[in-house]
């Protein structure tokens, strides 16, 4: 049995005293000083993890000041804090061993927009891409790039002073700031921006810590500037972190912003910012340039920059191979063919912008007439060109998802990030490469490029097993060597993603200036309580060493191999944040979405299931065997030990496992995480094994027996559906399942679909009937498989998906009806699920072994069998089930074009299939292209419904929510003609519950169409 887990740390007295103290000053936020809270935020994007005592999550400016005030307090003095973001950093800038402040849960609101002064003033927690939204209908946008754009915050990317693709064109982030608005550490509230002479020295004269960094940076500024002009390096990227190069503007004004752009949460707590935008460029291209070696990309872009492009980005072979694995391959396929079946090993993306078409096709005519003259010379194979919005952002978007892309390399050794970021002047970069490569590969270790060269930063991140001890000191080798070879090409080790735990090499690339760092710490913040040992230490402190901190891997290599092995979806998720993405209309993670609260995220259930995995380790414990075990143990045995777990529970006994359970509550089980995810960290799996042992102990709701019974009690209750149905409608019937926990249960369709399928001639499909078919006959054939809710809750879809498949010229059959076992899967029934799935896979090989084509209705259901079923024993597993747009898509040639044109249509897709077939959204295009019909897909997030998740009382606000997010404004917006269609059956009553409205089913439109309707 699974044992109670009572090691769950609380924080440390003085912080819990601090939090009180917050509480007694009147804070508005939140406070959490949980443990599963704190386990979420002890990670970011680096291989290290430190647990905080606590997470603030202040609400207002005020709310900074209340923690600055009481953290200046004497009796606090010893107390540190980090300030956070989307904690996305690379190099545990956001880490701390203290109290975190994030300011991204609340302190998330656009101010102000002024369109004729193209400015804004936004919080420090709204992400970037929230802003680039509201600014879209003005034709504006805020130019600096990032990968992580989607969950970056505008303070994070502030205080690390981040750029990316386009800097040499738009600059850092720094370049777009106006004015900053921060919270110093005794409290005063500045808001910071060029000041002339004059206006400058009352603020010199004022007594507090405003006046004292006024006082000492100006200082710094008049007798340091020859040093200073001396020790930075002309690089696009410059030298971050207190930039002295930019105390005075290009006008001789003092702006402190240089100081604090950059300064990576050591000096001040950020609330807001006024930033520069600029109009969005109306046309962009695309020249997607292929190479025979990457050296050759490196090479060839110092060519290519002389045709006036935007930015140049690479990508290299390893990137392109893993993208090709990815949902995002779809979208961008054509642009990178394979040249005589080989796919190139390098590419460069050269981008041209202009608010002119003539602007951009000038300079694509004399590049693609250059490439094309050419040819093959440089180490070139050939070039495509991306037009038009769609297809250039689609192919950014595949950059962008290239650093997350690589940490899904399969095996151990998983590319991390320590030297990620150099950046070098761009005439020296394929030099420096080729240098950087031969240390890596002289230690045997694998890796992937990609990056700007226009600007001179590539990124690379070695793979590197951090769970086997002896591979760790590879952190420190490999980067003392990339320290001296960036440097001997004039360059630096921290070119975009700041220095966080590197800055332990602040004083060998700052030299004489670093003493000048550690007077402005000092000034800034006297008791070195902000993030200390990043960027500057006091000068009896000690930065902090990348190898002085500990690692995932440290914690990781504590859970045995086997079990490592076991919990693979979850172990190896890197903390990139992809799953913090702030739009609405991208699938991964309704939950996060709809609470903004980490541990309800794809990284937050991973996070506690590995450090649930390492409570067990640590007890001896090996959760696959006990699984293993439970499988062939009856539940009843154990019934009475469970019910007194389960009382004790009640009674509030604590076991690290209720902290687990909540998180994995919370979860829809939508998959969106195990396709969008990068790493494919797929929660629902590891969330079913979790949840089947925590019911080892612990007794199981009531609702869990009913849901995972539900397919094998359909066919029964079908018999007498009337009666059901009026039951579920009245006062009793609602008030069981209210009982039960279950609300809105929805009723069984009236048809009979065994008198509509007599009446369409339709047969049963059996090994016999399907093998006494002619060869002709069969090609002609096939097979329908239903499942419980669409075959007994939505009828109508199952019968006009057969009279779509008579109306092509084929002859359907309809498989016997068996639980196909994803409700018993969700809820952690796993014995009973491979029972009921070796049951079903054995009917389905038999009936395939006649080589009819199966075809299932259902999405999700349908998808059970390429995903969960994969949990069987390989000669167990289901032949191939296509969803009905692949099977359309391979009948094309059958589907008569409609007697008139069918028209526009639009179609939200269900969350499974924009995650696990993505590909199969165009079958549906070209299969209503075929008929005459246009479809757009529309991009959305989830419907909130997910099965049964929208049914269970506790869930259905959340559930609303989710729904209002995304698919409440396009219903409202596109549903108004019966042309907006779904394929999910959870999806379509979610919309008839919240909007009362019938989206109809896309093979239902089809049927209107060829019918000429
Ligand atoms: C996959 C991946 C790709 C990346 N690509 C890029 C890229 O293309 N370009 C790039 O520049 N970076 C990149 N990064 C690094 C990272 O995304 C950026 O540094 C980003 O700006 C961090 O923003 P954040 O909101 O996540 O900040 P966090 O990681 O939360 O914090 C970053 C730093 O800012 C400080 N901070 C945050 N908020 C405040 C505040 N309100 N007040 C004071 N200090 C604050 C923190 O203390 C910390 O030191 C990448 C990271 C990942 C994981
Ligand atoms: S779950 Fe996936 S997307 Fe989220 S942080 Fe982990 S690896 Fe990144
Ligand atoms: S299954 Fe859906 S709700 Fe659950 S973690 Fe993944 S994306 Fe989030």
């Amino acid at each position: 049995m699974l044992p109670r887990l009572s090691d769950i740390p609380a924080p440390a007295s003085l912080h819990a005293e601090f939090l009180s103290e917050l509480r007694l000053r009147g804070f508005e936020g939140d406070l959490a000083p949980g443990y599963g809270d704190r386990v979420v935020s002890a990670t970011d994007n680096s291989i290290y993890q430190l647990l905080p005592q606590a997470i603030a999550f202040p609400r207002t400016t005020e709310d900074l000041v209340r923690i600055a005030r009481v953290a200046a307090e004497e009796r606090f003095k010893g107390l540190v804090f980090a300030p956070r973001g989307g904690g996305t950093g690379t190099n545990g800038q956001s880490l701390t061993g203290g109290l975190v402040v994030d300011v991204s849960r609340h302190m998330n609101r656009i101010l102000e927009i002024n369109t004729e002064e193209r400015w804004v003033r936004v919080q420090a927690g709204v992400v970037k891409d929230q802003l680039n939204a509201a600014l879209a209908e003005h034709g504006l946008f805020f130019p600096p790039e990032l990968s992580t754009s989607n969950r970056a915050t505008i303070g994070g990317m502030i205080s690390t002073d981040a750029c990316g693709q386009g800097s040499c064109l738009y600059g850092k982030t720094s370049d777009h700031v106006l004015e900053l608005t921060t919270v110093l550490l005794d409290g005063a509230v500045w808001t910071s921006g060029p000041l002339e002479d004059e206006a400058l020295r009352p603020v010199q004269r004022r007594t507090d810590l405003v006046g004292a960094v006024h006082r000492l940076v100006d200082t710094i500024q008049r007798e340091q500037a020859g040093l200073i002009a001396s020790h930075f390096p002309k690089l696009n990227r410059c030298l971050t972190g207190y930039d002295l190069a930019h105390i005075r503007d290009a006008q001789g004004r003092f702006n402190l912003n240089s100081i604090l752009c950059g300064s990576e949460g050591t000096l001040a707590f950020l609330a807001e910012a006024k930033l520069n935008v600029v109009p969005i460029p109306k046309h962009a291209a695309l020249v997607n340039v292929r190479y025979g070696s990457f050296d050759a990309a490196l090479r060839d872009a110092q060519e290519l920059i002389r045709f006036g492009a935007a930015s140049i980005e690479t990508v290299d072979s390893k990137v392109l191979g893993l993208a090709q694995d990815d949902v995002i391959w779809d979208s961008v396929r054509s642009y990178f063919p394979e040249d005589n079946g080989e796919r190139a090993t390098g590419v460069n993306l050269v981008e041209f912008v202009g608010d002119t078409e003539a602007a951009v096709e000038e300079p694509l005519a004399r590049i693609t007439a250059a490439l094309n003259e050419y040819g093959q010379v440089r180490g070139r194979r050939g070039f495509t060109v991306a037009r038009g919005e769609v297809d250039v952002n689609a192919i950014w978007d595949m950059r962008k998802k290239s650093v997350g892309l690589l940490g899904n390399m399969q095996g151990d050794a998983r590319p991390i990030p320590f030297v990620e970021d150099t950046a070098v002047p761009p005439e020296n970069l394929a030099d420096y490469i080729a240098e950087f490569r031969a240390t890596l590969d002289a230690r045997g270790l694998a890796y992937g490029m990609f990056g700007h060269v226009d600007a001179g930063v590539l990124h690379v991140r070695p793979a590197i097993n951090m769970k086997d001890k002896a591979r760790e000191r590879l952190i420190r080798d490999v980067t003392e060597d990339v320290v001296r070879i960036t440097q001997k090409y004039g360059g630096l080790l921290w070119g975009e993603h700041g220095k966080g735990v590197r800055s332990e090499f602040s004083p060998r690339f700052f030299g004489p200036l670093y003493p000048t760092l550690q007077s402005i710490k000092a000034a800034f913040d006297p008791g070195n309580q902000l993030n200390p040992g990043k960027l500057a230490a006091p000068e009896d402190g000690e930065l902090l060493r990348i190898d002085g901190l500990p690692t995932r891997g440290q914690l990781d290599r504590t859970i045995p191999p086997p079990v490592r092995a076991a919990y693979d979806e979850a172990l190896h998720c890197n903390g990139n944040g992809a799953c913090f993405t702030w739009d609405p209309d991208e699938a991964m993670c309704p939950s996060y979405k709809a609470t903004r609260d980490r541990r309800h995220s794809p990284k937050g259930r991973a996070s506690l299931t590995r450090e649930w995995l390492r409570q067990l380790a640590a007890l001896g414990f090996d959760p696959a065997a006990e699984a293993a075990a439970l499988r062939c143990r009856p539940g009843w045995r154990t019934y009475r030990e469970r019910l007194r777990n389960t009382l004790a529970r009640r009674r509030g006994e604590p076991d690290f496992s209720h902290i687990v359970k909540d998180a994995m509550d919370g979860c829809l089980a939508c998959k969106s995480c195990t396709g969008q995810c990068p790493i494919k960290v797929d929660v629902p799996t590891f969330r079913a094994k979790f949840l089947e042992l925590y019911y080892s102990r612990y007794t199981r709701p009531r609702r869990d027996y009913l849901v995972g019974a539900l397919e094998s009690m359909l066919p029964p209750i079908g018999k007498m559906r009337s009666a059901y149905n009026l039951w579920l409608g009245s006062p009793p019937g609602r008030a069981m399942m209210r009982a039960l926990g279950l609300v809105h249960t929805p009723k069984l369709s009236p048809i009979n679909m065994r008198r509509e399928l007599a009446h369409r001639g339709i047969a049963d499909a059996t090994p016999e009937a399907l093998s006494a078919l002619s060869a002709e006959e069969r090609a002609r054939s096939v097979v329908l498989v239903q499942d419980a809710f669409t075959s007994w809750y939505e009828t109508q879809v199952v019968l006009a998906v057969l009279d779509l498949m008579q109306a092509l010229g084929f002859r359907p059959f309809v498989a016997p009806f068996r639980p196909n076992g994803k409700p018993l899967h969700v809820h952690g029934f796993l014995g009973a699920f491979t029972r009921a799935a070796t049951r079903n896979a054995r009917m389905l090989q038999a009936l395939a072994a006649a080589g009819v084509e199966l075809v299932g209705v259902g999405t999700s259901m349908t998808l059970t069998y390429r995903s969960e079923y994969g949990m069987l024993p390989k000669a167990d597993r289901p032949p191939p089930v296509l969803l009905v747009q692949e099977w359309l898509a391979r009948h094309q040639d059958a589907i008569p074009r409609a007697l008139r044109p069918g028209g526009e249509y639009a179609l939200l897709p269900h969350c499974s299939e924009r995650s696990l077939a993505v590909s199969s959204l165009r079958d549906w295009q070209a299969a209503f292209a075929a008929a005459g019909a246009s479809l757009r897909v529309l991009p959305s997030g989830c419907c909130g419904m997910a099965g049964t998740y929208g049914h269970e009382a506790e869930h259905r606000d959340t559930s609303e929510k989710i729904y209002a997010m995304s698919w409440g404004p396009l219903v409202a917006k596109c549903a108004g003609d019966g042309r907006l269609l779904a394929t999910g059956y959870s999806c379509r009553s979610q919309v008839k519950l919240i909007d009362g409205k019938m989206l109809p089913h896309p093979a239902h439109a089809l049927l209107t169409c060829l019918r000429g309707g």
